[in-house]
């Protein structure tokens, strides 16, 4: 008898089960055990594979989607290259509007997945029709036989955190996790993992957390819009300037803020204390619980979970640049851990 050939039908079957790493050296002397689901290991690097494939799924199985039919989307990020990829496979356009602040080589790693981008002016405001997320809005109008994703409004990006990463961080850690702690931009994640875990558990501690400059955290507390919490910031993916309704801001316990520069300097000594390479809100994240073990939160018999969005080949010319680094600042007398590099003649 012939031996079955092993081999995946596509990349869409490795989406999802990402391993979960205990944290070994970089929580020495942390109180408690420290376990980071490391969604890099989906195949296109992130955890928003997660909510491309299965917003995709859900307009398919209601018949709204059909081959050869149109996915649109305003992002230049992660969202945009997990839908542009499952596009691919799936067989469906893809067109996304991103900002003309967006990096020449995230709009040519989009257009490397077969998406049609829509560079559109970052200087006009959200309702002025060249912004990108009106030119989403003209071209899902324009475009027969179109979903727009809309992932900040769009309660399925929430289901689909609530109905695979829950469930496989409570598989992980045998239901014995006593926090989560996630960094939230559409919220998605948080409030999907959150729900879930709940659900089995109410005493788990479902800890967000968000930029300087982010409206979130203060939202959260007050349950009020404070529009002079809202100043630029560097790190990409996390807090907002609005609150998106893909948030649930009553299944988190609270916020807490990491600045644009220790958060880099953490995702780089993550790389060099765990061997993990991750992206900027990986470093947020773990700078969020170095903050969080300094307060005291968590105790010996404390299991956090901690979520790593995404991969750190992401950043190259950001906080993995030495020169980006030091343009922004962020080397100093005390915090300068660049490696020495030699050129031999
Ligand atoms: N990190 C990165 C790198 C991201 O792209 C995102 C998504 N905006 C997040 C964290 C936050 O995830 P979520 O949108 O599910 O809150």
């Amino acid at each position: 008898m012939k031996q079955k050939i092993q081999a995946h039908n596509n990349v869409l079957s490795l989406i999802g089960n990402t391993p979960l790493f205990k944290l070994n050296k970089i929580v020495d002397g942390f109180e408690g055990n420290f376990y980071a689901k490391v969604e890099a290991f989906n195949p296109g690097h992130s955890s928003k594979d997660r909510i491309a494939l299965y917003i995709i799924e859900e307009a398919e199985n209601k018949g709204i989607l059909t081959p050869g039919d149109t996915i649109i989307e305003t992002t230049s990020g992660n969202t945009g290259f997990s839908i542009a990829m499952v596009s691919i496979v799936k067989g469906y356009k893809c067109k996304l509007a991103v900002s003309s602040k967006s990096s020449k080589d995230k709009i040519n790693m989009l257009r490397t997945m077969g998406a049609e981008v829509y560079v559109c002016p970052a200087h006009v405001s959200a309702d002025d029709p060249r912004s990108y997320y009106e030119v989403a809005k003209r071209l899902h109008s324009e475009t027969k036989g179109s979903v727009y994703i809309n992932q900040y409004f769009n309660e399925l990006n929430i289901d689909a955190h609530y109905l695979s990463t829950g469930p496989e961080i409570w598989n992980q850690t045998n239901g014995q996790i006593t926090h989560l702690v996630a960094c939230s931009g559409t919220g998605g994640t948080i409030s999907g993992i959150g729900r879930y875990l709940k659900e089995q558990n109410p005493n788990i501690k479902i800890i967000g957390i968000d930029a300087f400059g982010s409206v979130l955290q203060k939202f959260h507390e007050t349950g009020a819009f404070h529009k002079d919490e809202i100043y630029p910031y560097r790190i990409e993916g996390l807090g907002k300037n609005l609150i998106p309704s893909a948030t649930d801001f009553g299944i988190i316990d609270s916020f807490i803020k990491v600045t644009d520069e220790s958060s880099a300097h953490t995702a780089r000594e993550i790389a060099k204390t765990e061997g993990l390479f991750v992206g900027y809100t990986s470093g947020a994240a773990m700078q969020g619980i170095k903050q969080l073990s300094e307060e005291g939160v968590f105790d010996k018999d404390s299991n956090v979970v901690v979520i790593f969005p995404d991969h750190g080949s992401r950043y190259m010319s950001k906080i993995y640049s030495d020169d980006w680094m030091q343009q922004q600042g962020f080397f100093d007398s005390v915090n300068n851990e660049t490696n020495a590099i030699s050129y031999i003649k």
